[in-house]
């Protein structure tokens, strides 16, 4: 989608500190993070909400557990992190983009507010 902000961030026309690109996904840092480490990780399709994703999706989001792991041990925060995903503005979605944030490197609190 053109004005869409992770759509440019994926396609390279918007800069951001890239630490995985793995053809259908990336995953770059949180410009206003809410953690030491605070990585946002994305389908490189366009997908507005979790709830949005189709059945063809599936394999693309398991590949984004897995890539989330990864980078959470390539990190340094293997041993202790969130992945969250916030579906509609009623949950925090801010940028209608399917993103997980992938958090850590401080002592996180539950339940999330
Ligand atoms: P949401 O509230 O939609 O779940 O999270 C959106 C996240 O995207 C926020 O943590 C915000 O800091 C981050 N963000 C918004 N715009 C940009 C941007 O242009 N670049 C980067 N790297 N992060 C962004
Ligand atoms: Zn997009």
């Amino acid at each position: 989608m053109s004005d869409c902000i992770f759509c440019k961030i994926a396609s390279g026309e918007a800069k951001a500190r890239i630490v995985l690109d793995d053809g259908d996904l990336v995953a770059f840092l949180d410009l206003n993070p809410q953690a030491p480490t605070h990585v946002l990780i994305v389908p490189k399709k366009h997908i507005a909400k979790l709830s949005d994703a189709v059945p063809e999706d599936e394999a693309m989001l398991g590949r984004i557990q897995l890539a989330a792991a990864k980078i959470a041990a390539q990190m340094g925060i293997g041993d202790g992190f969130r992945l969250v995903v916030n579906n509609g503005r009623k949950a925090g979605q801010a940028v209608d983009h399917l993103h997980y944030h992938l958090l850590g490197g401080r002592r996180l609190q539950w339940p999330p507010g």
